[in-house]
């Protein structure tokens, strides 16, 4: 007999489960199956086969186990390589082994089981002696049934609710009125395929039965004969009926006398149609791109080997810097070698550039994988990308997971982002850190490219383990340009002189030289962290925690300002403390308030808005975006979605309205994240011809990473940072584990996390664990989302996650292993 271990898709389901395979079926490693689960059918992916029950799986004795019902697909659909990734991600990330498996399935693939019911023949819906009167509802309920012939428990759903649509349907079974099945939900997308049509007769019977029709007057007949003679390729039915106004009957009537065939072929759904390239050629490098690219080109030739620790490249380097032709350069050599590439971009939206330039250097051997993709389209791509026709794929974090062969190099563009962290569902892993993984497993080159980069890769690259590459200016297409010019403004002085406008007398003085010298402007606004925490309108005082520093946080449902790292609160105060003032203000400005003052200010200016209110529709993006390079606005408004990736060679100023949005949010990544977007911000202004210009509105000018942004100086910033980091035990230092309870009830959410804490502490104290420390439980920084509470534990340690490694957590709790926020 052999036994598999499979992963099921059922959600919460942590372990996996042992399946006999009945002697009919052939199952290997990384192939779908249907098993049987509880009382229904589930899918599951097998993920080992051996001649004994699995020793992982659950316990349960040998006659208890169940066989395979069936098998989905007759090859495997992962690697045995994406199934070991897979259980290191489920491992580290402490989530279901299938919530890792489902990243790396097919688009669509996932299905449930629906429930229907069925009218029993031969029983009479009146009530028989032995069964008791049917209520209302239920005669209802069986006269749909018996119409239908066959109704979801779904339907029953919607017309009872659940609860009585369960009840209705499980008296209707216990009389045996009914009966139950499963069946599949519908598959959610196929491959896409179009009749084509050709002739398969000689030229001269084409010929003799053209003359034939058109004497007996069946013209169209004759002319599709006529067109298609002409064609030297299948042609799609559909262009044929169109081109000659003719019907699929006049086709049908020459097909079934054998002239022509029709065949369905396969039509791809191609995500980069609406993209018009110019296939380009790579420029000679400059001479501190060949520097860089001497030590990257020297890993890639020599043999790759399966190692401990993959070679990582991290290129830092700032916008403009040439960063995107290095890799370029990087794929040209790995295809060379006959392998494959991994471009991981932060968000597909926001890069068309990239893709382009990818798309245009290696004309369709692209593949774009995004869930802004219709799914067909991603399931074609997923396809493609399958049967080896895509020398690159480009796509967000999710694009690590596609199904490329023979993967010689990972590249991860901006790697400092944090959208390469899933934060919404399990498994909660950081795409970096993943890549890391996979690289080790596949032998592929990693190249990490950033002009901030994150703290922790810095770090790796100081120790060594990372091989640090610098580019040190910016090239732009006239040669080198220097980084623009920064000025501080500190907004206490603005207020002090009677200004409350949201700019400051230097950016309104600089936008409207700006606009007369009909230049352009990006005005942003850090959106993060809005109306939590409260400032004197008039002095400009922070309320922070006495014993912390970090500022406090505004939480609404108990009206109290909190300390997130040590429980400190206070009632909301009246008056500031420090100049007696009332106007106190909750902090946080939308880009429609910006957009108002603009015009109130400078009604001439033509404004365009950036964020994700505005920008939902398909393209959109890339629309705003030309619009504004085209010169058809002057002023671009937005969130630090404009801080991405975008070449904007027309701009010559930058606005930053307010730096210390983010600064102020108490989370220990503040810092880091900041400087991260004012430097992005910074960068942007002045990438053509004319030096560009920035300037930083703040209250806190002194601030360290004000101060550094101010002045490009990344190595300044991060030797403060790691200084401080290692000052306070953060990370790097140490690992953070992240739990999060939800809960409709305020006070049950705090005491099961209370009561979560004692189990933690117990466990710590049973298993001798030193060097972890818990925090909270305290309020999530958004206390309430969609209606339920949130209280949250913190784990600081060298390696927290030991301690859980006994504790089950109940439904209601996320866990998140190194999050890259903590509030
Ligand atoms: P980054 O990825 O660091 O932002 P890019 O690779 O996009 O930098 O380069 C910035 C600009 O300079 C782009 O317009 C690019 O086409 C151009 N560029 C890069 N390398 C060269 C080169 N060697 N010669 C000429 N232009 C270059
Ligand atoms: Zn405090
Ligand atoms: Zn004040």
């Amino acid at each position: 007999m052999r036994y598999t271990e499979v992963a099921v898709n059922f959600p919460g389901s942590r372990s996996t489960f042992c399946y006999a395979v009945p002697p009919q079926l052939n199952v290997n490693v990384g192939q779908a199956v249907w098993v049987p689960f509880g009382s229904r059918v589930i899918q599951g992916i097998v993920v080992g086969v051996s001649d004994q029950p699995s020793m992982t799986a659950d316990s349960y004795q040998l006659s208890a186990i169940k066989e395979i019902a069936e098998t989905i697909t007759d090859y495997p659909l992962l690697s045995p390589r994406q199934i070991e990734l897979a259980r290191w991600i489920s491992q580290y990330y402490l989530s279901p082994l299938f919530t890792a498996i489902a990243l790396m399935l097919p688009p669509g693939f996932e299905r449930k089981p629906i429930t229907y019911f069925q009218y029993r023949e031969g029983t009479s819906p009146s009530p028989t002696k032995d069964l008791p009167p049917l209520t209302p509802e239920q005669t209802q309920a069986l006269r749909l049934i018996r119409e239908k012939k066959k109704v979801s428990f779904k339907e029953l759903e919607r017309k009872f609710g659940l609860k009585k649509a369960k009840q209705i349907s499980d008296q209707l079974l216990h009389y045996h009125l009914v009966m139950k099945s499963q069946e599949l939900e519908k598959a959610k997308v196929k491959p896409k395929s179009l009749p084509y049509v050709r002739l398969i007769a000689s030229k001269d019977e084409i010929e003799d039965e053209t003359a034939r029709l058109n004497k007996v007057r069946a013209y169209k007949q004759a002319a599709v004969l006529e067109f298609l003679s002409q064609q030297t390729q299948p042609t799609a039915a559909n262009e044929v009926r169109k081109g000659l106004n003719c019907s699929l009957e006049t086709i049908r009537a020459l097909e079934r006398r054998r002239l022509l065939s029709v065949e369905l072929v396969n039509i791809r759904r191609d995500p980069l149609s609406h993209l018009r390239l110019k296939p380009s050629l790579p420029p000679p490098f400059t001479s501190s791109q060949q520097a860089a690219w001497k030590s990257i080109h020297h890993v890639i030739a020599s043999e790759a080997k399966q190692s401990q620790s993959p070679p990582v490249f991290l290129l830092f380097g700032v916008t403009g810097s040439g960063k995107t032709e290095i890799y370029l350069r990087a794929l040209t050599q790995v295809i060379a070698k006959g392998k494959r590439g991994i471009c991981l971009v932060p968000e597909i939206a926001l890069t068309p550039q990239t893709v382009e330039r990818f798309a245009s250097r290696f004309p369709r051997h692209v593949g774009i994988l995004h869930s802004g993709l219709s799914l067909g389209e991603q399931f074609d791509e997923w396809q493609r990308i399958k049967e080896g026709k895509c020398d690159v794929v480009i796509g967000p974090r999710s694009a690590l997971f596609a199904p490329q062969p023979d993967l010689g190099l990972i590249i991860i563009d901006e790697e400092h982002e944090w959208t390469y962290k899933q934060e919404d569902k399990s498994p909660r892993y950081h795409a970096r850190d993943v890549a890391l993984k996979l690289a080790q497993l596949t032998g592929a080159v990693v190249i990490l490219g950033s002009a901030t980069p994150d703290i922790d890769s810095f770090h790796k690259a100081q120790l060594g383990k990372y091989h640090l590459v610098e580019l040190k200016e910016r090239i732009t297409p006239h040669g080198y340009s220097p980084l623009p010019k920064v000025d501080i403004v500190d907004m206490k002085e603005e207020l002090k002189a009677g200004n409350t406008s949201l700019f400051s007398r230097s950016l309104l003085a600089a936008m409207k030289e700006t606009l007369a010298r009909a230049e352009q402007i990006i005005l942003f606004l850090n959106r993060r962290g809005t109306a939590t925490f409260i400032q004197c309108h008039n002095c400009g005082f922070i309320f922070r925690c006495p014993r912390c520093s970090v500022a406090l946080t505004y939480h609404s449902a108990e009206k109290k300002l909190t300390c997130h790292r040590c429980h400190y609160a206070i009632p909301v105060p009246q008056a500031c403390p420090q100049c007696f003032s009332h106007r106190l203000k909750f902090l946080g400005i939308g880009t429609q308030r910006v957009a108002d003052e603009v015009k109130q200010l400078l009604s001439r200016a033509r404004l365009l808005r950036w964020d994700r209110d505005v920008t939902t529709k398909r393209h959109a993006h890339e629309e705003l975006l030309s619009s504004f390079r085209d010169h058809r606005a002057d002023i671009l408004i937005g969130t630090q979605m404009i801080a991405k990736g975008l070449d904007l060679p027309q701009v010559t100023l930058a606005g930053i309205i307010s730096a210390d949005t983010g600064l102020n949010l108490p989370d220990f990544r503040a810092g880091e994240r900041t400087f991260q977007l004012l430097c992005q911000v910074a960068g942007r202004a002045g990438r053509g011809l004319k030096a560009g210009k920035v300037i930083i509105q703040t209250y806190s000018p002194e601030n360290y990473a004000i101060q550094a942004a101010a002045k490009h100086d990344y190595v300044h910033f991060y030797n403060q940072e790691i200084a401080y980091r290692r000052q306070y035990n953060y990370p790097p230092f140490s690992h953070f584990i992240r739990l999060v309870y939800y809960h409709a009830n305020n006070d049950l959410c705090r005491r099961e996390a209370e009561r979560v804490r004692d189990t933690i502490l117990n466990e710590q104290e049973r298993k001798g664990i030193t060097n972890l420390s818990l925090i909270g439980p305290v309020p999530a920084f958004a206390a309430r989302v969609r209606g339920r509470y949130r209280w949250q534990l913190i784990l600081r340690g060298s390696a927290p996650a030991r301690v859980l490694s006994g504790i089950t957590l109940p439904q209601g709790w996320t866990l998140d292993v190194d999050p890259v926020g903590v509030i």
